[in-house]
């Protein structure tokens, strides 16, 4: 019973006084990781790399970052309860775009949810010699986790947009201190 309500409370806070902070560590943590897709996308394209050794910047130190199937899946479930637990801070058309992000990055666990277990149950997919998932049939793992990875950062940056500078009606709703002043936001 206290545990639940100082789990609560903590989401609150979160989404209160604490929103600006954490969505400035969070948005920062995933920009990072978009830019390693980039990074190794530059690779495979640009320098030619084979696929094996593009592995972004961190993955050229540590190899096991991009080889191990449970860290991807790591990080999608963090990226999943990350947008998840910073969602009651957003109103109005904000909140629309947020929870835009939320439910495209549930769709992109579920396929790191498949990957993940077919490394568990040693038994891959559609009898591919490597962990496959459904929408990797038709689009290659670099390009979809690329893609993927982009459709649910760019509603990320709009919600963004919108609750740093909120519309006038959504203004008042607001429970955190993100939005900008209202002279920066007229501009
Ligand atoms: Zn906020």
């Amino acid at each position: 019973m206290t545990a639940t309500v100082s789990t609560r409370s903590f989401i609150a806070t979160l989404n209160g006084p604490w929103h600006r902070r954490a969505l400035r560590i969070f948005m920062a943590i995933v920009l990072l990781h978009l830019a390693e897709h980039i990074v190794q996308a530059y690779q495979v394209y640009a320098l030619h790399w084979p696929m094996h050794q593009a592995r972004g910047v961190l993955g050229q130190w540590f190899p096991w970052l991009v080889h191990s199937e449970v860290l991807h899946y790591g990080y999608a479930v963090i990226m999943l309860v990350g947008i998840w637990v910073l969602l009651p801070g957003f109103v109005g058309r904000a909140r629309r775009w947020w929870l835009a992000a939320l439910v495209i990055q549930f769709w992109h666990h579920i396929e790191h949810l498949l990957l993940q277990g077919q490394v568990i149950f040693a038994h891959n997919l559609f009898g591919s010699p490597v962990p496959t998932s459904i929408v990797q049939l038709w689009i290659p793992r670099l390009e979809l986790h690329l893609f993927y990875n982009t459709v649910v950062f760019v509603p990320m940056v709009v919600a963004m947009y919108y609750h740093l500078v909120p519309p006038a009606a959504d203004r008042g709703e607001m429970r955190c201190g993100c939005a900008l002043h209202a002279g920066v936001a007229a501009a």
